[in-house]
């Protein structure tokens, strides 16, 4: 069975504990290779490592560690396929999906900082004639990058390509449950010419390998992407050692349907935002709110639409939906469908897990599900499901409806469908959400900040924020 390794030092190493973690395919509900079970032992390696190649990267030109990072891109691109088919076997995702998406934007990640470090600049504060301050930005040291597992690729290199480009080392932890692409990308890296711990990939379980990071007194800077409760735990940890966060974290998105919008381009976008990944997007609206007069339509051809999305094997380009990452998260979100039953919402479709043929009859599928009559105050309203699961909830009035939005303990991302140019400025700025999507969803700017409110983060990721985050500011006052 294929063993997956650590990459510490610019080696693939076995864990110093010698013990591996199952790790399944989801769509055949099979184990298909082993990952390090890494512990305090694996992680002080790359701390070392991290910690001995620092000086030498971060002095280098930003211009020179931009020709690494290019180069990694490039041959994430030349490996398009092959990743696509690893992370499809991981997280049970489409391959089609992961090839047209997913592994595009890890290459994007690499290309996008790799170029935007070579136009960040500090800034300057001029005293009339008594004085001149500016700022220095310094890179940091060893940086922890731990990130989840809807969007494995994706997501870590969005944490370490602006982490690099800014001249800090990286100690990594791919989630345990998707290792393989992270594992791939530490062979690209070394073929690359990577130097030796300027990044290390470490494998293994959140509770032993993560805490390992947000503990370690060498890594004063953590990047997190995660849920809510683990994200509370790794702030809990790191504050007393006064180490730089940032938290990209749930949500509970709504997404708003005004009478007025673009019908057709409203009723596609939104099939995408409540199912795409199988739901499991932090993005994902999986609040449906639509305007009284529209509800009966919307609701008719949404649910519709919804029973002729095809559920079934990843290798096949026509099924839209794959399988869900783990038994234990088909079971989790199979009893928020029962928790929506008992509070009383109808199911309008799917609620249940699908049995699907031949290769991938052991696997773990759910179908999209459309529940309405639930309150916006119940549980399956206010809690993440992280699947293919929406509810729909009528509304009269703006005022109404910005209430039913803001009422949940999130604030990531808010779609919003409307012509109304006036009310969508200012619905934009009264929806509690660090990112508003108006007239679309998931129409990305990596230049723009990224991140959520209330409980869905601290702090902000993409363009200058990520590098400012990933930099330490020195301010340096001469007087005339
Ligand atoms: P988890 O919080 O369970 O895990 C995220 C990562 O943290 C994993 O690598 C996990 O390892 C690790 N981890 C777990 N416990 C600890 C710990 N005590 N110390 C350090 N690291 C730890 O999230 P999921 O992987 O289940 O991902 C789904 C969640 O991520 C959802 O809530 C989703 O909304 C959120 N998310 C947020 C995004 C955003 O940008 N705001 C984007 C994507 C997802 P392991 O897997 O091995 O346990």
């Amino acid at each position: 069975m294929f063993q997956i390794q650590n990459y510490i030092n610019g080696k693939l190493v076995d864990p110093v504990g010698h013990t591996c973690i199952d790790n399944y395919n989801p769509a055949i509900g099979e184990v298909y290779s082993r990952t390090p079970d890494s512990d305090e032992r694996d992680i002080e390696a790359a701390v070392e490592a991290a910690t001995g190649a620092f000086p030498d990267w971060s002095t280098k030109p930003a211009q020179e560690r931009a020709r690494y990072l290019l180069r990694i891109s490039d041959l994430i691109e030349d490996n398009l396929d092959r990743l696509a088919q690893a992370e499809s076997a991981d997280n049970g995702k489409p391959v089609s999906l992961a090839r047209s998406v997913d592994i595009p934007r890890a290459a994007s990640n690499f290309r996008f900082f790799a170029t935007a470090i070579q136009h960040f600049a500090s800034e300057a504060h001029a005293m009339e004639d008594t004085a001149i301050n500016y700022t220095l930005r310094h890179p940091i040291g060893v940086v922890g990058c731990i990130s989840p597992w809807n969007l494995p690729l994706y997501l870590f290199t969005w944490k370490i390509a602006p982490a690099l480009a800014a001249g800090n080392c990286v100690v990594g932890k791919p989630s345990e449950i998707t290792p393989m692409t992270a594992y791939l990308l530490s062979e690209l890296c070394i073929e690359a010419g990577l130097p030796d711990g300027v990044l290390n990939i470490v494998h293994g379980l959140g509770q032993k390998t993560g805490s390992a990071i947000s503990t370690h007194p060498g890594i004063p800077v953590i990047s997190f992407t995660g849920g809510t409760r683990t994200g509370a735990t790794i702030a809990a940890t790191a504050a007393p050692l006064f180490k730089k966060l940032s938290l990209e974290l749930g949500g509970k998105n709504p997404n708003i349907v005004f009478a007025d919008c673009r019908y057709e381009e409203m009723l596609q976008t939104s099939l995408l935002s409540s199912f795409s990944n199988q739901g499991e997007i932090c993005l994902c609206g999986s609040r449906i709110f639509i305007e009284r007069s529209l509800y009966e339509t919307f609701r008719n051809d949404f649910v519709e639409q919804s029973k002729q999305l095809t559920v079934g094997d990843p290798l096949s380009d026509t099924n839209r939906l794959g399988a869900v990452v783990s038994k234990p998260h088909m079971d989790k979100i199979l009893s928020y469908i029962e928790l929506a039953r008992e509070e009383g919402g109808t199911i309008l479709c799917g609620g249940r897990q699908v049995q699907v043929e031949g290769r991938c009859r052991d696997g773990w599928f759910v179908a999209p599900t459309v529940i309405e009559g639930l309150s916006h105050t119940c549980r399956t309203n206010q809690e993440e499901i992280f699947g293919p699961v929406v509810t729909l909830i009528p509304f009269d009035t703006e005022e109404e409806v910005v209430a039913y939005a803001n009422s949940t303990p999130y604030g990531l991302a808010a779609s919003l469908w409307t012509e109304n140019l006036t009310r969508a400025h200012r619905m934009a700025g009264r929806l509690q959400s660090g990112i508003i999507w108006i007239n679309c969803w998931m129409l990305r700017d990596l230049r723009t900040p990224f991140g959520g409110m209330k409980q869905s983060g601290v702090g902000r990721e993409g363009g200058f924020e990520a590098l400012r985050f990933f930099t330490e500011p020195k301010n340096v006052c001469i007087k005339m």
